[in-house]
């Protein structure tokens, strides 16, 4: 539905389609904020268009999500999975697509928020033609990606050239926490106006409900001690630091311990190289009994896992953001992460989680066993948790800020390029 009262605004969101199934190899968090973001913004009462790229044939063209807000999925390259490294020759054919769909509707978006650096390009390129206003989010960062894998791939200098120009060109770049900003500013550029807003969480959907109901409803035993992971196939997850963390708790002879894995794709994604290798290791280590691999689980069924287990292990090399931290959370699981990005920023040790050393086997063990055989210390902090998820992460509280950040942008386009005053107003409502 378009309306004349509305201010209409575009997400572009390239590859991570807003209403896509999450948890598979290309969808997971940005994806999640995309959608989230958008649907709020409309709630709000903005106009919101997410662009993406269209996959497959079958996929429908424009899915309404609600009055005003709808998925956009344009043609660019063939309509079938492309790996993010090959997408970026396909990015031209993206902007035509764009600006075709907005002559055709009548569109004009006076502002752009663009997600990644594949859109970070094409925001640039529509700018280069029309006044817009450009605010980006990066989701994951070139600079530290490349900094963890052997074989850096051909697109990796284009990227970096891209990551900084945006930075430095945006009219502003939100950054999901102090701790992504500081790396903007370390490895990126000392250029460029970043405000910090973080990402949210639906807590209507994630909230704190009987672990006993969630535990019948997935038919697990009561008595076990559940162990959750959430999340991609990725290797830089460090899905394997946990699962052989979890081989040495079971090596000290701890009773009752099941491993839940959630998330991977089911069809022939490149996930399934990381997921073979991890149920290589599952088997080797003999946890197959005490394992399970749960596949792609939706929101609407993923809070019964966060409720039924006794903690959520977030063991990722790097995570700028980490949605997974805050869902757990909300529905009052004490999680143990790596001490790394956004984590420190979303966790509060001892009080809401733990966070240990990245890839340390030994810490993740030592975490884990602190947090199953604690239960006065783990009931506190199941209300701590949640309680601060509500005041600081919510959907609602999150998406005012964004709201208020691109009204002050738009205003200083108006008023011609006026010097940066802007003060991010401290809302911290719950939804
Ligand atoms: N997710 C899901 N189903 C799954 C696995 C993951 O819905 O089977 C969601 C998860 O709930 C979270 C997102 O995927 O909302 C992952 O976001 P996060 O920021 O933790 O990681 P990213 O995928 O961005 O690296």
């Amino acid at each position: 539905m378009l309306s004349l009262n509305r201010q209409a605004i575009a997400l572009i969101s390239d590859h991570a389609d807003p209403a896509a199934e999450v948890g598979s190899e290309e969808a997971g968090g940005q994806n999640v904020y995309v959608r989230h973001v958008g649907e709020t913004l409309a709630a709000l009462g903005w106009q919101v268009d997410m662009f993406t790229r269209k996959v497959h044939a079958s996929d429908d063209a424009i899915v309404q999500h609600s009055p005003y807000c709808r998925t956009i999925r344009l043609k660019a390259g063939a309509e079938a999975y492309i790996s993010r490294d090959n997408l970026f020759e396909h990015m031209p054919e993206f902007v035509n697509s764009f600006q075709s769909f907005q002559r055709t509707q009548g569109m004009n978006y006076p502002l752009i928020h663009t997600n990644y650096w594949l859109s970070a390009w094409a925001g640039m390129e529509l700018q280069k033609t029309s006044g817009i206003q450009l605010v980006h989010t990066y989701h994951s960062l070139g600079a530290v990606k490349y900094q963890s894998l052997a074989e850096i791939p051909q697109v990796a200098n284009t990227r970096l050239r891209i990551e900084r120009e945006i930075l430095e060109r945006a009219n502003c770049v939100v950054a999901t926490s102090p701790q992504e900003q500081e790396t903007l500013r370390s490895l990126v550029s000392t250029r460029g106006q970043i405000e910090v807003i973080p990402c949210g969480t639906d807590t209507t959907n994630f909230r704190l409900t009987s672990k006993v109901h969630a535990r019948a409803k997935l038919k697990l035993d009561s008595q076990e001690k559940v162990i959750l992971y959430v999340g991609r196939f990725d290797e830089r997850k460090g899905i394997e630091t946990l699962v052989r963390a979890f081989a040495l708790l079971k090596s000290h002879d701890l009773k009752n311990l099941k491993l839940i894995i959630v998330g991977g794709s089911s069809v022939n994604m490149p996930d399934g190289a990381e997921r073979n290798r991890i149920e290589n290791i599952v088997g080797k280590l003999g946890l197959k009994d005490s394992t399970v691999f749960a596949g792609r689980i939706g929101h609407d069924i993923l809070p019964l896992y966060y409720t039924a287990a006794d903690v959520c292990v977030i063991p990722s090399h790097y995570e700028p953001f980490g949605l997974v931290a805050i869902e757990a959370m909300a529905c009052g699981v004490p999680v143990v992460a790596s001490n790394v990005g956004g984590l420190k920023f979303t966790i509060i040790p001892e009080e809401t989680g733990l966070l240990v050393e990245p890839k340390n086997i030994e810490a993740f063990a030592n975490g884990i066993h602190r947090i199953l055989f604690d239960e006065l210390w783990v009931r506190k902090m199941r209300k701590q948790a949640s309680a601060n998820v509500n005041q600081r992460f919510s959907w609602t509280g999150v998406t005012i800020q964004l709201s208020e950040l691109y009204r002050h942008v738009l205003a200083r386009s108006i008023m011609h390029e006026q010097a940066w005053s802007y003060k991010m107003p401290s809302i911290n409502r719950s939804a």
